[in-house]
């Protein structure tokens, strides 16, 4: 058992290339925590930070309340698995499950006893005598993840294991990961790529994007209160409706969001109110889940917008309807890349670490002037127009019909123009 604290630590690779920036995150005993992100977000490097098998640039990594900056990996008690789990080729799956006991010099009826053990577990009993050639790819992952987990690591790292399978394989071994893993209580760090696999492995999700930490919650707190619109977008199986409104409080009776053709109003009894009034007569970005929004009949009163459907589209599960409301949907505001700072300068000292910490104070300067160059959201290349709405599995309405969309307000989420929430997230 065991926990791990990250404090500021940045990556920089030879040729100044940023790929982790001042990171601060923990995982706790015992806990599943996923590094979520896009490609190169720098998943793997933090992973491999932990694991010692990449040094660190800059700040603190703490292995059980140990400094392990400096820390050899055979001395940190990590297991890793990674993307294509290697297997030695010419050791049955027995003899590769069974390898690092051995190398261990543990007791023979230990190692019977634990490999045995671990195979019905990950449901691979019946290929023990088997070399890994002869295997599937999900049951090599099995062995992999079986080699990894038989010496009872402190820390097991998980580095996109399942990301090679087909998707009933994944979603199979989705779970026995999670079961087996929960069972024994290893603290483990699982990077993915995939949202779905994240939600529905993590204890608690980090969000990471240009080697940057976006936030960290639970899968719910993160899906239904993002700390930023990159977030909320990320963390969507359907395109997040972004729209522009202007804030305004009209005679002080509540707060308007005014979209142009249609309006909402928020109480002031609402508890996001006050942060939201501190934008009038600016603008701000608000956020529509599609399975935010409902088709209501023409005579609801409630919160809602209206306008014509320009076409459903069916997704087996569940049907989607694009609808036209005349309201200018703008893109996703990218979160600032630090990478640019490091990758763009030409001075370098020769030392990396002194080099990070002399551009960190122009970041603000030059997010100021991207505000100034202007990401107004109606200047702004407007990607589609159509909002989208999840209808379940009922198409309820046709192409070309008149329609109403009932809006949840608890479920909109309010952004500034450049992303960032204006209601705290509550975490
Ligand atoms: P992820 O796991 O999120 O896909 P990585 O951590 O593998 O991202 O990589 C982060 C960034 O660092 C990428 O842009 C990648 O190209 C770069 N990178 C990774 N390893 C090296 C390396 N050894 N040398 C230079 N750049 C690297």
């Amino acid at each position: 058992m065991s926990s791990v604290v990250l404090d500021k630590v940045t990556k920089v690779y030879p040729g100044d290339y940023l790929a982790v920036d001042r990171l601060s995150l923990r995982a706790d005993d015992g806990e599943f925590l996923v590094l979520l992100g896009p490609s190169g977000c720098g998943k793997s490097t933090l992973l491999r930070m932990i694991a010692g098998l990449e040094e660190i640039t800059e700040g603190d990594l703490w292995l059980d309340g140990q400094m392990a900056n400096h820390l050899a990996p055979r001395d940190r008690d990590v297991a890793m698995v990674f993307q294509n789990g290697a297997l030695y080729p010419h050791r049955t799956v027995r003899g590769n499950i069974a390898f690092p006991l051995e190398i261990a010099r543990s007791d023979p009826s230990l190692v019977r006893e634990r490999v045995t053990e671990l195979s019905k577990a990950l449901h691979i009993d019946e290929t023990l005598d088997r070399r890994p050639g002869t295997l599937s790819g999900g049951q090599r992952q099995r062995v992999a993840m079986g080699r990894a987990i038989v010496r009872q690591p402190k820390l097991f790292l998980m580095d996109e294991p399942l990301s090679n399978l087909d998707a009933g394989m994944r979603t199979e071994l989705r779970m026995e990961i999670s079961a087996l893993v929960r069972s024994l209580g290893v603290t483990t760090i699982y990077v993915t790529h995939d949202q779905v696999e994240a939600l529905t492995l993590a204890d608690r999700i980090a969000i990471l994007n240009r080697g940057v930490l976006q936030d960290v919650g639970t899968p719910a707190q993160i899906y239904n209160d993002p700390a930023t619109a990159f977030v909320a977008a990320f963390l969507n199986s359907q395109q997040l409706n972004l729209l522009a409104a202007t804030v305004r409080t009209p005679q002080n009776q509540y707060v308007m969001l005014d979209f142009g053709p249609h309006q909402l109003t928020i109480a002031w009894s609402d508890p996001r109110a006050y942060a939201i009034s501190q934008h009038t007569g600016g603008q701000v970005l608000v956020g529509l889940r599609p399975d935010g929004l409902a088709p209501v009949p023409e005579t609801y009163e409630g919160p809602a917008f209206y306008g014509r459907v320009r076409a459903l589209e069916y997704h087996g599960h569940e049907w989607l309807a694009y609808l036209e409301c005349g309201m200018p949907a703008v893109p996703v505001p990218e979160p600032p890349d630090p990478r640019g700072r490091v990758n763009g300068e030409k001075n370098g000292t020769g030392k990396v670490a002194g080099l990070v910490r002399r551009l960190f104070p122009q970041r603000k300067e030059e997010r100021q002037e991207q505000e100034q160059v202007g990401q107004h959201p109606n200047s702004g290349i407007h990607r589609r127009s159509d909002l989208i709405i999840r209808l379940g599995n009922r198409p309820v309405w046709r192409a070309g019909d008149a329609a109403k969309v009932g809006v949840d307000l608890s479920r909109i989420m309010i952004f500034t123009l450049d992303g960032a929430r204006i209601d705290p997230p509550r975490r």
